[in-house]
Order: C-alpha cells, then structure tokens, then sequence
C-alpha cells in the first residue's frame, strides 16, 4: 500500500500519532493508499524549521523571490498531466477538470511571479517641512493553511503563492482525503530553488488542525472548508491572536429572467451544477426561474440535458463528472435527496442508486433535479454539495432577489438576462460576495481576489490578488526628517558630490 508522509524541512519526516487515513480511488471503490496523521510535536518540527529559514527568505530582493515562483511555474506546466492524473484518482474528478484545478492555482503563481511590483510601498516626499512618509508591507512569519478537498491543487496555490512570495514561510495542512497533490506541489517548489523548511506539509484531522490553531509561532492561518469548521477555526485562531480568513460552505442561486436566452442557461447550468459532481463551492444548485412559464419553459429544456449527461470514471475523457469523493459522502448526498422528497420537493430526475457498469463499487450519483423547493426546506438550506440541481421558483425580480441575499450562505450568485438594467441593480443589491451576470461560476481572476460574504466567509480580507498581499503582510508606515545640521547655516552634514 502507498504510504503518504509529511513534508517537514524538505524531506519525509513522520512521527506522532501512529494514526493513518485511508485514500479511496473513488471510481474503483478501492483504497489506494494511506496517509500519516500528525499531531503537535510534528508541527512543533515544522515550525522550528520554518523558522531557521524565514528570516533570510524575507531579506531576500523580491526580484529573486520572484524567480523561484516563476521556475515553479515552469514545473508545474511541465508536470501538467501527472498532476492532474494524481489528483483524478484521488479526487474523483475528470481529468480536464483536475488540469483546471491546477491551472487555476497556477494563475495566482503567475500574479506571485510579480512580487516585486506588487509589493512596492507608498511614498510621499515633504508631507511637512523636510518631513517624508513612506509605507512598506512586511511578511508575518510563519503562515499555515487548511484546506478542502475539492481543490486540492488550487486552494493550496492560492494560500502559499501570495504567502510566501511574500517573504512568509509556509505550512499547509491539506485535505486528509486527496493529500498527493499537495505533496507534489511541495517537491516541485523544493525543485525550483526554494530553501528547505519554507513550504512543509503536515497531514492530519482535528488533532493536527488545533495544534495549528494553538501554536504560538504561527501568525496567520487561512481556512477553507465547510462553515461549521470555519467558523470555529476562525473563533479561535482569533482568540489566540492570530490573524485569520476562513472561507466556508456555499449554496449559490442562479436567477433566470424571463427574457434569458434559456439554451444557454441549460448549457452552463449543465457544467456549474453538476461538473465535479457538484462539490464545487461555486457549483449553481439552485435556479431560481422568474415566472412560472420561465420555470415551465426552462425545466422542459432541463430535463433532456440532464438525462443525456455521462457520468464516468475520472480517467474517462467523455465523461461530464466522476464520482464523489468517499462512499460517506455519497451517502449524504443520497439522504438529501431524501429529505427533499419527505420535504415535498419533486423528484424529476433521481439520481440515487446509481450504478456504473464494471464499476458498481465507485462512488457514483446520478444526475438529480429537484422542483418546487421551497425556501423553508432544510434540503435549500443546507449545502448538498453533490450533483443535485434544485429549482426554486420564484414570482417576480424582488423575490428572487431576496433568496440568495437571505441565505445563510453568500459565496456566488447569477443572473441570467438580456436587461442590463436588471442586471445591475442586481449586482448592486445582491447580499452575496461574487456575482456573475450571464457568468455562471464567476470565480474571480488572479488578480481581483476571491471570497464569499455571510456564512461562507469569516474575517475581512479576501483570498489572491493584492487582497491576498495584504493578508500575509503588516504594513508599517515611516515618518522621517532628516535634520540639516549646524543650524549656523554652516550645514554642518555635507552632501557628498561626485568625483
Ligand atoms: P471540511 O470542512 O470537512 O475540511 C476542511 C479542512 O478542515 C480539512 O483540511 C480537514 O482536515 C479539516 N477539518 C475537518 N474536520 C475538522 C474539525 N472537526 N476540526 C478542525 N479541522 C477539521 O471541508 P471539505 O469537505 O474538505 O470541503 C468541502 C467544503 O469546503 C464545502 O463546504 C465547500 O463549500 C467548502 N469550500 C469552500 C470554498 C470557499 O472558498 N468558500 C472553497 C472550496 C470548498
């Protein structure tokens, strides 16, 4: 069985608990591998190494810690196809989309790669008489991210791209279901000129996570992950003085027009429900048709779009999903499915208990539409998170604007419409962090940044992009005279000249 070790000071180093988890190939049903669960005095290793090497890391011109990001950059395109193989069979996902799981991390590695003029201060020349004011961002120190399982190649990027170029050393703590990403990323960084001890990684579950939490040498941690968990890590990681961003769950609307061009709705609502069988936290499992004939006319169209999705292994190039991550989650999935239905939800299109031909012990779930939810079910409430696309029909622009503002969560939304005029008042009113309009997953490029508002993010400060900078930095700011001297107007300090 393949063993997965920490990543501690540029080599394998596992001790502590004994405990391991198990990592499922979930298109097979088989467990693939194990990976070691660490405890405090693992992360107390990893600090200490941290800490040898941040000081000189930080003192290094930014134009040199810029080079390390790009040869990483390099790397990662040269090892596209394996990284994206690796992740697909521990994730569940199809391999094009695992490659955009790395592309998109890769984006904020590119932005990284522009640490010196990113991160260039402020300054104002005689702000007062010979008074000059000047700022500067300084790295934290240590930084530590935990992170999901559904991007295991992106959130990673997004977190130690920006933290270190930034002159911060780095501990990741991934997903204990798909970790050999992760640990690739780390060799590749090691390979493009990183010092030893600046990206680790130390696996583990909650025991590792509040060891991260308590540890007084790490400065800031960035979370992503369910909400309940967010919400605790960011209560307290705060309380222990640190600085924290902790990203959670999501249930996104997209809200359709009466005037949508509705192929096209069906043709994005296709990719952004059930693409990466809906464990996305930008996925759309909510459409909110305005109007009953838009509901009528959009779930006619659905229905045939739906059944004609394949779901497949994660190595089948034809396939439109995979399965999901772990038999649990599939289970969970199935059990809101029927809570939906106890709940009164229609079931038009049922995914449970589907089979995969030759692989009947892979995780799989059908493609399932759901109508008439309404907004006191608990199955809207909560996140699914899996390939189930739910309907909610709402009567007119005011109610299906007030669904998703009302949500607990407010991570993504999207309007559909040919009206310019509702679409901006729709991204004006919107209680939701990211909106798209015609733009189904509207994930934020590189260097815009990333993050949800109400339940799905805590903290102020955004993921990447100059949001990003900011997290991993502190800003000093400087007010300096110089004094001229004699005051006899000798000028007793002489400006040195040429020659
Ligand atoms: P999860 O909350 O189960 O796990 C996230 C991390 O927390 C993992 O590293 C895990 O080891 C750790 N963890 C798990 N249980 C813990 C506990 N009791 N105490 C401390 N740490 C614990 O999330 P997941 O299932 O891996 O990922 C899916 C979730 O992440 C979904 O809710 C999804 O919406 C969310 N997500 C959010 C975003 C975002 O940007 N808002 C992005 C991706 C995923």
């Amino acid at each position: 069985m393949r063993q997965i070790d920490h990543f501690i000071s540029g080599g394998a180093g596992s001790t502590g608990t004994g405990r391991k988890h198990q990592i499922w190939n979930p298109s097979t049903g088989e467990v693939q591998a194990e990976v070691a669960l660490g405890d405090a005095s693992l992360l107390a290793r990893a600090v200490e190494a941290a800490k040898k090497v941040q000081p000189e890391w930080a003192a290094t011109n930014p134009q040199r810690r810029a080079r390390v990001m790009f040869k990483f950059k390099q790397l990662i395109e040269d090892n596209m196809q394996e990284l994206a193989e690796l992740l697909s069979s521990e994730h569940g996902k199809v391999v094009d989309d695992a490659k955009g799981d790395v592309q998109r991390g890769l984006e904020v590695i590119e932005f990284a790669c522009g640490i010196p003029q990113a991160s260039k201060g402020e300054y104002t020349t005689s702000a007062g008489p010979g008074i000059d004011v000047f700022s500067m961002r300084q790295p934290l120190g240590i930084g530590a991210g935990i992170t999901p399982f559904n991007f295991p190649a992106m959130i990673p990027m997004w977190m130690f791209g920006m933290a270190i170029a930034a002159g911060n050393a780095f501990i990741l703590k991934p997903s204990e279901r798909d970790p050999s990403v992760p640990m690739r990323l780390a060799e590749l960084f090691l390979e493009a000129g990183a010092p030893e001890g600046l990206l680790q990684v130390v696996h583990g579950d909650k025991e590792m996570v509040d060891a991260i939490l308590d540890h007084p040498d790490i400065a800031a941690i960035s979370f992503v992950g369910s909400s309940d968990i967010a919400q605790y890590i960011y209560e307290r990681g705060a309380a222990n003085h640190k600085r924290v961003q902790a990203f959670g769950g999501a249930k996104n609307h997209g809200i359709v027009m009466p005037d949508a061009d509705l192929d096209q709705v069906v043709n994005d609502l296709s990719g952004a429900a059930f693409g990466s069988a809906g464990e996305r936290c930008m996925a759309l499992p909510v459409v909110v048709p305005v109007g009953e004939e838009t509901a009528e006319r959009l779930k006619e169209k659905l229905i045939p779009a739906i059944n004609a999705l394949r779901v497949g292994v994660s190595s089948d190039p034809d396939a439109h999903y995979g399965p999901v991550v772990t038999p649990e989650h599939k289970a969970r999935i199935e059990s809101w499915i029927d809570t939906a239905e106890k709940e009164g939800a229609e079931v038009v299109i049922d995914g449970r208990g589907f089979t995969l031909q030759g692989h009947e012990d892979g995780f799989f779930v059908g493609p399932t539409l759901l109508d008439h939810v309404t907004p006191d079910m608990e199955s809207y409430k909560e996140e699914i998170f899996g390939p189930v696309l739910q309907i909610v029909r709402a009567k007119d622009f005011e109610e299906a604007l007030r669904l998703p503002s009302e949500h607990q969560y407010g991570n993504g939304v999207c309007i559909f419409t040919r009206n310019g005029h509702a679409a901006r008042e729709f991204a004006a009113r919107v209680n939701v962090g990211m909106v798209g309009i015609n733009v189904p997953i509207p994930v934020p490029v590189s260097y815009h940044s990333f993050g949800g508002w109400k339940r799905s993010g805590f903290g102020d400060i955004d993921q990447y992009g100059m949001e990003g900078l900011r997290f991993w930095t502190k800003s000093k700011k400087v007010t300096q005279r110089w004094p001229d001297g004699g005051g006899d107007g000798s000028n007793a300090f002489l400006i040195p000249t040429m020659g």
